[in-house]
């Protein structure tokens, strides 16, 4: 299908690109990527008289360590994190995740800020997000503000952001010694949304106890979910199977998915379970746990 028309705009710093938006209300919507934008306007799952293009925005696409923090710029592509070797060493529970999005052509396309602003559950980054503890930077009319990746997703579709504010940092604390992370997904063929996929960021004392731990679940419920009773559970446990395992019950428990052409109720909670379980025994792995 054809997109109902629209106006396109293409500022070239963050704050025109804040002035129009401010100027378009509710007929104003950012444009990034452009890959899960498009696809919804095509299906006129939504319209919007303005797009506002962010895309060519200087100083939006990095990738560094500063500040105590793995800072990355909005407008970097999943295919810049997918070569990063920064990632690929540090963040593991990155690197996972990037390959399994979508394709190599939607990689090209598609950012990580775009992802993480959707406000689709089906998304992977976002998981990450809660998993990792990370603060997510925005631009709007009174300037910057920083807001907790738990405090980011509202509804379907529907964050935190103002229509005029614009996403430009996702931040994540750098991992302490003894730290992993990992994500597991399930899908159904390349290209496709999650039929579960798991989060997990921890990090382990001297012991091998669980010092801190982060479990997040995509496509579990109409927003990202974070699993905080599974995490508590963890804390000061070694993180042997039997602990595993009920860590992942617990996570499981939190998901309310909805059934569809990916699978039952019963079915996609069972498969969260599992992601949980994986993505744990690998991130007790990456800690240099058993
Ligand atoms: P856009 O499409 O440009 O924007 C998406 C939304 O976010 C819009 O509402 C836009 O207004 C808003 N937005 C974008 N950037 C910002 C910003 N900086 N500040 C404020 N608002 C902003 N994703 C997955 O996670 N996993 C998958 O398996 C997966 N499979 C896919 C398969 C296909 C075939 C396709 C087409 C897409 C798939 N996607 C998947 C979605 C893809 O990852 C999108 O690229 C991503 O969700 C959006 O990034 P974008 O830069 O293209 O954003």
């Amino acid at each position: 299908m054809i997109p109902a028309a629209f106006d396109y705009h293409r500022p070239g710093t963050l704050d025109e690109a804040v002035k129009l938006l401010s100027s378009y209300g509710d007929q104003g919507k950012v444009l990034s990527g452009g890959m899960s934008l498009l696809p919804s306007l095509k299906l006129r799952l939504g319209s919007y008289a303005h797009l506002v293009d962010i895309g060519r925005i200087p100083g939006l696409d990095y990738i560094k360590e500063e500040g105590g923090f793995l800072r990355i710029g909005a407008l970097t592509r999943q295919s810049t994190l997918e070569r990063s070797d920064l990632i690929r060493t540090k963040y593991p529970i990155l690197a996972d995740a990037v390959s399994l999005i979508a394709d190599p052509l939607v990689r090209n396309r598609g950012t990580l800020g775009g992802n993480i602003a959707n406000g689709d559950p089906g998304n992977d980054q976002p998981a990450i997000a809660l998993a990792v503890g990370a603060t997510l930077v925005a631009r709007g009319p009174k300037g910057e503000r920083s807001i907790a990746a738990n405090q980011f997703y509202k509804g379907l579709y529907e964050t935190a952001l103002a229509r005029n504010e614009i996403l430009t940092e996702i931040r994540i604390p750098l991992p302490a010694a003894r730290s992993g992370g990992a994500y597991a997904k399930l899908k159904r063929k390349t290209g496709d949304f999650a039929v579960a996929a798991a989060a997990v960021q921890l990090t382990l004392n001297a012991k091998g106890a669980v010092d801190r731990a982060g479990i997040a679940l995509t496509n579990a419920a109409l927003t990202p979910v974070e699993a905080s009773d599974a995490a508590k559970f963890l804390i000061g446990k070694m993180p042997d199977d039997k602990t595993i395992a009920e860590a992942a019950k617990l996570a499981a428990a939190k998901s309310a998915p909805g059934a569809d052409r990916r699978g039952s109720v019963e079915y996609k909670k069972d498969m969260a379970r599992v992601m949980v379980t994986r993505a744990l025994r690998k991130a007790v792995q990456r800690a240099g746990g058993k």
